[in-house]
């Protein structure tokens, strides 16, 4: 099959989140399956053009190679994307993203009569791609290269919709008809997402748990309705783990490596986390960690409320992250407390988040809900032991097997839930099997990339 990728963002090349991780990786695994596929992304002033070898290929784009054979387009424009921050900087989000991801969805579909690429997919991801099908079926109806072409819109997070003002729908070009509510029209203001689930062939979300749940009013935000209208075409398809960055046994960001059947290297890691994090060298005091976005999705709510009593137990915890400036408080106020038990470092950091995973023993993801979640996946792979709230894609890898599950969201069952952690913790024959449990379940791409070739044999069948 030809297959095109349209995503905001791509490991390696620009990454803010989960979405970068999959775009990478997905096409990494289809590629094995022998698919053709092309990758197309804007050129943000981020990307390094020369640590990636990327070259001027048609007007306004540059060209690179991922994987073996993985051609991957940059369009540029100065205006829209040489500077900082991918969507936003620390003013907020840039005031122009509907110019910019509009642009970014028109010059995607030029480029492939460009190059004469005819795919049979495209694939698109999260709202700054979900104009693709939107023009796909108006602007470029007409057009007979683009005849047959079917969409797949995968929605990463249904939180972030793309929201703007009634003012700005002429920009897109479209008849104003489609600013309806069987349209792009959202109480009163343009939802690019909501553009995106209505014309394109499949919707798609990132685990079967979420798939549901984002048919239903608490988890929609809005958009439940548009999807129970949609349900026979919305799918749910779990992320796979790229297992080459994140493998125990190779990374090159740890201390020492380790793997199931020889897991004394994680000990190491351990002691590299501590001293790196300034906390005191126990071996024998369970290290919690967290990487992730300080937010409320991220369940930053109850662990405000829950933190100085956690901090009260025999544990150690480290927290990776960036986000609301009232969870950096909070947080900061806590390692002023207890400088021995908690350290902070509020920052996006890659090689950190590697040592969290291998040297912690518990890591908290104790989110609202979570479309899939990776950082659970990485930590059962580096036999750390997830302790989640049940919801989205954490219900559909998390269980009493391999972590540590609570299924009504407080403080009071997240803070009972690490206490029989920790009380879990203190049995070593038994964390060790636990450990070795974690470790050896297999949430590869490989399944995943299967999927979703029967998800693109599905949309190709569609009429
Ligand atoms: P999100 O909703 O943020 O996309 P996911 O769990 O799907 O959440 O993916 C988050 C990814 O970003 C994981 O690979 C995680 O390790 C990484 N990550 C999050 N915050 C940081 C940080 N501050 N430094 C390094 N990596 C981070």
């Amino acid at each position: 099959m030809k297959i095109v990728m349209c995503a905001s963002e791509v490991v390696p090349f620009a990454k803010t989140g989960g979405l970068a991780d999959v775009a990478g990786a997905l096409p990494l695994a289809l590629e094995k399956e022998n698919q053709e596929i092309i990758i197309i992304m804007p050129r943000y002033k981020a990307i390094d053009a020369a640590k990636f070898n990327l070259k001027p290929s048609k007007n306004g784009v540059l060209s690179g190679v991922l994987g073996k054979n993985i051609k991957v387009y940059f369009i540029e424009n100065a205006d829209l994307f040489d500077r900082d921050g991918l969507y936003g900087d620390k003013n907020g989000d840039h005031k122009d993203n509907l110019d910019r991801f509009s642009y970014y969805c028109r010059k995607s579909l030029d480029l492939l009569k460009e190059i004469n690429f005819k795919p049979d997919i495209i694939h698109c991801h999260d709202w700054q791609s979900a104009l693709v099908p939107v023009f796909l079926k108006t602007i470029y109806a007409k057009d007979p290269f683009y005849k047959n072409i079917r969409t797949i819109l995968t929605i990463h997070n249904i939180g972030y919709q793309g929201l703007f003002p009634k003012d700005e729908f002429g920009k897109l070009g479209l008849d104003w008809s489609l600013f309806s509510m069987e349209g792009l029209e959202f109480y009163g203001q343009v939802n690019i997402l909501k553009g995106g689930m209505i014309f394109s062939d499949i919707i798609n979300t990132v685990s079967p748990t979420y798939a549901k749940e984002i048919q239903t009013k608490e988890f929609g935000f809005g958009l439940e309705g548009v999807l129970n209208k949609r349900r026979n075409s919305v799918f749910g398809i779990l992320n796979g783990l790229d297992y080459d960055i994140w493998d125990p046994q190779s990374d090159k960001f740890i201390a020492k490596n380790f793997s199931a059947d020889s897991p004394e290297g994680k000990a190491k890691d351990k002691e590299d986390l501590q001293a790196l994090c300034k906390l005191p060298l126990k071996k024998d005091v369970p290290l919690l960690g967290i990487v992730s976005r300080l937010a409320e999705q991220k369940g930053f709510d109850i662990l405000a409320e829950g933190i100085d009593e956690i901090c009260k137990m025999n544990i150690q915890m480290v927290i990776l992250g960036t986000g609301d400036i009232k969870y950096h408080e909070v947080m900061q106020s806590m390692v002023a407390k207890y400088p021995k038990v908690i350290s902070l470092a509020l920052k996006f950091d890659d090689t950190l988040a590697h040592k969290i995973y291998a040297g912690s023993d518990i890591f908290i993801m104790p989110s609202r809900y979570e479309p899939c979640g990776l950082g659970q996946l990485i930590s059962l792979r580096y036999g750390t032991i997830p302790l989640v709230f049940k919801t989205g894609g954490l219900a559909d890898t998390v269980n009493s097997e391999n972590g540590f599950i609570f299924d009504s969201y407080s403080r009071i069952r997240l803070v009972k839930t690490i206490r029989k952690a920790l009380d879990a913790f203190k049995d070593k024959a038994g964390w060790s099997a636990l450990v070795k449990k974690a470790m050896k379940c297999n949430f590869s791409w490989e399944a995943s990339a299967k999927k979703y070739l029967d998800l693109y044999a599905k949309a190709k069948a569609k009429k």
